[in-house]
């Protein structure tokens, strides 16, 4: 570590606070930052370069999400950034942040366990009800409004629910 500061460092945090606030098209109360689909962001001397990793479901979304990041970076001052996507490692629900759980949760979708989730794709585990809490739950399609999402029901208060699947 060198002890002078970095100069390029406050513009790194600002670039990053601001590519990170850009919100997934499908789930807008999700920001790319919440869902860990942002991976790096490099300042220099060239364009500002952002790392994103798409989700698996969002490929969709994520051209869209690119453009987004592209003009928050520009219209902040940055120039014209260089948005890359990174599939290796590919992204994972562990990524999520635990305040991304909490708000997907809030959002009336079942938010991924943290943690080798893929149990849950097999009906092994419970998806707890996100609307009352209940874990006498079961599933009604694999798919629901997006492919990332099963339709799930909760027998408790008999509402359906999303359930963000994990991979
Ligand atoms: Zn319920």
């Amino acid at each position: 570590m060198s002890a002078t500061p970095d100069p390029g460092e406050d513009r790194r945090a600002a670039a990053w606070r601001i590519a990170g606030a850009v919100t997934d098209p499908e789930i807008p109360v999700l920001t790319i930052a919440d869902l860990g689909v942002l991976r790096d962001v490099r300042v220099g001397d060239g364009p500002v370069e952002v790392d994103i990793t798409p989700t698996y479901c969002g490929c969709p979304a994520m051209n869209m999400i690119a453009v987004e990041i592209e003009l928050a970076l520009e219209k902040a001052g940055f120039g014209r950034p260089k948005v890359n996507t990174v599939l290796q490692p590919a992204w994972t629900t562990d990524w999520m942040s635990e305040d991304g759980r909490a708000k997907l949760k809030d959002y009336g979708i079942a938010p991924p366990p943290k943690g080798g989730g893929r149990r849950a794709l097999f009906g092994v585990d419970t998806v707890p009800c996100p609307q009352c809490g209940s874990i006498d739950t079961g599933v009604i399609a694999d798919f629901g409004s997006t492919a990332c999402k099963a339709l799930w029901r909760c027998n408790a208060c008999r509402e359906p629910f999303d359930y963000f699947k994990c991979h």
